[in-house]
């Protein structure tokens, strides 16, 4: 671990304070050209001892901008301070969670998972056509069945077709042929240039894909890709404390990642991260942002520099293995719980490492659904799946209720039957 360690709560007040004293304090300047200032006095009151004895909520009132994307562009215009801390914290993910090498990473604290989905396919389709004169019709994404809805807001917005590859129904994973099949015939119709999104847990079965099967397969076709992975949901769990992991920076093809601290690190909502590689987010420069001295390569726009304090100060109240731990509570209640369902003879969907769990539905009925609020696959009569997220709150009583609520639905239906 290089950036990543376990903070006593006077260290963490300590490094808050000294950013915050670096970055623009409203209640004290001469700045007056910038339609920012602190949070609204009336109903945001920093004077409360609650709110001097928290670094996160002097930062959320203090209200730095964090604007533009700060690994690529270094000037510390008005904000350095927490500027610094986003930084770091962009350097811990890709390197301390997602294994990467010594080499530096850009990266920023986006509004979700969504937009960081987005921000990638961005990314590539300009490298395409900036860096190989690529046509909009000779590029596609492509991407699993089971990946997260935002690919196709991406495709939509961006122009770029996009290819929907099968997954097998019991494992939930891509097969060899079935992918090799498709870009063939892709490549048959013109296609030169892939967006690859591979999941590190999809929203519904928490299937991690394998990177290497669409490097192999585009390599064998001689073909131009670059592969993002969507670690939204699984980026804070599955490679933790997860020797077999090969999604993350620690594999070559994999040049960008997708996390949401609002998942499973508990951060508030608007802290999903995008991750890359060097070299590659000046594709997506906006040149006539001329009025911001830094340079934006980013969707977003202004954003607040609290919720990159706030995903800083989780990361490091637990310490790597505060969250070993934490994470390993999680996936000791998922596996109690499938061992109940294997019991009961249901079948069931679970990648291993994760704290999902998928229930075939012909053993779940309306009563449980409404009860335990589980949700489907599609809304509509052909939904074959229902899932479970085994999430902080969502202890072992929970999860024995909703056993006997299964047992006792299967003894009724068999009595029926
Ligand atoms: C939740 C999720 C997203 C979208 O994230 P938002 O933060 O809701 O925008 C994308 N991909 C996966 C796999 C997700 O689970």
């Amino acid at each position: 671990m290089k950036y990543w360690k376990k903070y006593t709560e006077e260290e963490l007040n300590q490094k808050v304070s000294e950013a915050l004293s670096r970055t623009l304090n409203y209640d004290n300047t001469n700045t007056i050209g910038i339609p920012g200032t602190k949070l609204d006095n009336a109903m945001f009151y920093d004077g409360f001892d609650f709110v001097k004895k928290s670094p996160y909520l002097r930062t959320f009132i203090q209200n730095p901008n964090h604007i533009g994307c700060h690994t690529y562009d270094k000037a510390d215009i008005l904000f350095g301070g927490t500027f610094d801390i986003e930084r770091e914290l962009i350097q811990l993910l890709s390197k301390d969670i997602l294994n990467g090498e010594d080499e530096e990473f850009d990266g920023y604290i986006a509004q979700g998972g969504t937009e960081a989905n987005i921000q990638a396919m961005w990314v590539y389709r300009n490298y395409f056509k900036n860096e190989k004169n690529a046509k909009h019709e000779e590029m596609a994404i492509i991407t699993s069945a089971d990946t997260h809805y935002s690919a196709y807001k991406g495709s939509d917005l961006l122009n770029i077709d996009i290819i929907k590859v099968p997954v097998e129904f019991y494992t939930r994973k891509i097969q060899e042929e079935v992918l090799d099949s498709i870009v063939k015939e892709a490549k048959e119709n013109g296609k030169k240039y892939f967006i690859v999104i591979s999941n590190m847990g999809t929203t519904m079965f928490g299937s991690v894909d394998d990177p290497d099967l669409y490097a192999n397969t585009f390599d064998k076709y001689e073909l131009d890709y670059k592969i993002h992975v969507d670690g939204a949901f699984g980026g804070f769990i599955y490679p933790i404390g997860n020797k077999n992991c090969t999604t993350d920076f620690s594999n070559k093809n994999v040049d960008s990642i997708t996390l949401d601290a609002h998942k499973m690190l508990q951060a508030p909502y608007g802290t999903g991260i995008f991750l890359c590689r060097k070299n590659l987010i000046h594709n997506t420069l906006t040149k006539e942002a001329t009025y911001i001295e830094n340079l934006d390569v980013t969707i977003s726009g202004s954003r607040s520099g609290a919720n990159a304090v706030a995903v800083w100060m989780i990361l490091a109240t637990y310490g790597p293995f505060g969250w070993l731990e934490k994470i390993d509570k999680l996936r000791n209640r998922t596996n109690w719980f499938c061992n109940e369902l294997e019991n009961l003879n249901i079948t069931y969907y679970k990648e291993e490492m994760m704290n999902l769990i998928t229930i075939e539905s012909k053993y779940v009925n309306d009563e449980i659904v409404e009860k335990y609020f589980l949700t489907p696959e599609v809304h509509n009569d052909t939904n074959k799946w229902y899932k479970i997220n085994v999430m902080e709150h969502v202890h072992l009583e929970i999860l024995n209720s909703l056993i006997n609520d299964l047992k006792n639905h299967l003894n009724s239906s068999t009595k029926t039957a």
